[in-house]
């Protein structure tokens, strides 16, 4: 079995203790990797300061940041085929989904290239005796918390910006699914980017990464995860004033009006609820039905729902399995408590019969109130909903704790951009589930977080203004 190592001040590191590392498509062991220590922690968080204070990152001519990002997207592109294996082995998604995020993180690195050395601040009119400006410079030293579900890409995501502000970072990788970001940083590791800027350690969050989050070094705490974890965090680095991006979890819904043109419907709900086995924070987990088209629309998607090819993620098929046995329990466990609520199960609610943690993708016909209509259930299952009034649809899709993202379908551009006007989430998608990309803003209202990712917007997570403000002398 392979073994994987941490990356600490510039060298690869094992540790005496190790984690091991499941294929969720088959139940069995596929590799080991160092578990972190808190001395790895510690080493690594010097390292970080060490950099930082050097200005290695932060007083070279911007355009040097640039040059190292793109080429550490061109590194990344040099490894796709083989590293997405990798993660579709460790993780249980579809080989494609895998190369898509190393795509993807590749995008981040070009993208926040092209930002590195526009990072501009304004200058204050503040009459004819002073001249005023702002600067935005790093925070410093910033602790990354990485989720499982899309390890690579949402790595990239705080990482390449991070970085184009002049930070130096240490990521704490996911204890399910962290080999294929050290994959990453082997690519990163060739770059030629300053001793510590990147650390990457895998290990307990319940010790590491609690560990990270109270250091008295870190500067910034960048968590993409679940809602507990990031109430929890936000209490310890609270304690020492620590400013926090926080990317947590989502209950989104689409909208589906009266006159939605049913295939580009199906087209959006297949992406959105089973791409990633539904393990994705902005899934379409909720979808609310006009009346007028409900019983049209909930055959069509249970038919197209029955209709998906489960299978392993390197058989390319359409529903892969969860990432652990835990998650399929949970998820098990989420689906059992809706039909004791009086939940409809329209099709799937089990588990089928392979080996792997596969869950049925499943439909489940739900009222807005209900446990599985207000809570993240983090798997391929989706809740339709019916609804009379546009208002009432709107009531619904902002009816629970979340606000992430949301959707409208319909062919109304007045209706469409009216209804979007009043959905409290930070994206609305009309007509296409997941449009945008890493160019369009992303982040959470309410429990889904706050703080923005991708587009120009994030650099502002990465940076804090300084004001220089200078009094002119008379002139004698
Ligand atoms: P999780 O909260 O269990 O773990 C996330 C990370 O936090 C892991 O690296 C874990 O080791 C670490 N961690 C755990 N306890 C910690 C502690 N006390 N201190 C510091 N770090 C700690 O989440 P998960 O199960 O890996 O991911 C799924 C969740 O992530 C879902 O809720 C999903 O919606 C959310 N998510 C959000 C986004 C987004 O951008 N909004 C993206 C992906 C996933």
């Amino acid at each position: 079995m392979q073994h994987y190592l941490n990356f600490v001040d510039g060298q690869w590191r094992d540790s005496s203790r190790q984690l091991t590392v499941m294929n969720p498509g088959t139940g069995e062991a596929y590799a080991t990797i160092a578990q972190a220590s808190i001395q790895d922690a510690d080493d690594a968080m010097f390292s970080a300061r060490r950099c930082v204070n050097s200005g290695a990152l932060s007083n070279v001519r911007p355009a040097q940041r640039t040059a190292w990002l793109l080429k550490a997207a061109e590194a990344i592109r040099e490894i796709t085929d083989e590293a997405s294996m990798v993660l579709c082995l460790e993780n249980g998604k579809n080989f494609q989904t895998s190369k898509e995020e190393f795509e993807e993180a590749a995008r981040y690195f070009e993208y926040y290239a092209g930002l590195a050395d526009k990072i501009e601040g304004i200058s204050v009119p503040l009459g004819k005796d002073y001249i005023d400006f702002t600067q935005y410079i790093p925070m410093g030293v910033s602790v990354q918390i990485v989720p499982w579900n899309f390890p690579v890409s949402i790595c990239a995501r705080s990482l390449a910006p991070a970085l184009a502000a002049g930070n130096a970072v240490v990521v704490k990788s996911p204890e399910i699914s962290p080999l294929a970001m050290t994959l990453l940083f082997k690519a990163l590791e060739k770059v030629g980017f300053p001793q510590g800027a990147f650390q990457l350690l895998c290990g307990k969050g319940s010790e590491v990464g609690t560990h990270l989050v109270k250091h008295h070094d870190t500067n910034q705490i960048v968590f993409t995860g679940s809602v507990p974890t990031g109430q929890r965090i936000l209490k310890d680095a609270a304690d020492h004033a620590i400013p926090c991006v926080m990317e947590l979890g989502g209950k989104s819904a689409a909208i589906a009006l009266a006159d939605v043109d049913l295939d580009t419907l199906l087209r959006s709900v297949k992406l959105g609820i089973f791409y990633n086995a539904g393990q994705v924070c902005s899934a379409m987990s909720r979808l609310l039905i006009h009346r007028s088209r409900y019983d049209e629309v909930k055959q069509a998607v249970v038919k197209m729902t029955e209709s998906l090819k489960l299978g392993q993620g390197e058989t390319h098929s359409e529903l892969t399995p969860v990432v652990s046995k835990s998650q399929q329990q949970q998820i098990l466990g989420m689906i059992k408590q809706a039909k004791e609520e009086g939940a409809v199960v329209l099709t799937g609610g089990s588990a089928p019969d392979l080996a792997g943690y596969f869950v049925q993708p499943t439909i489940i016909e739900a009222r807005p109130d209900m446990s599985i209509a207000q809570k993240e259930v983090f798997g391929p299952v989706l809740v339709i909903t019916p609804f009379d009034e546009e208002d009432e649809a709107i009531a619904i899709a902002n009816g629970t704790e979340f606000g992430l993202v949301s959707g409208v379908f319909g062919e109304s551009i007045n209706q469409t951009l009216r209804i979007a006007n009043q959905l409290i989430s930070g994206q609305v998608f009309i007509n296409e589930w997941y449009a945008g990309g890493i160019e369009t803003p992303f982040g959470g209202i309410g429990l889904s977080g706050f703080g923005r990712e991708k587009g120009q917007e994030a650099i502002f997570s990465y940076v804090q203004t300084r004001n220089i403000a200078i009094r002119l002398s008379h002139h004698k």
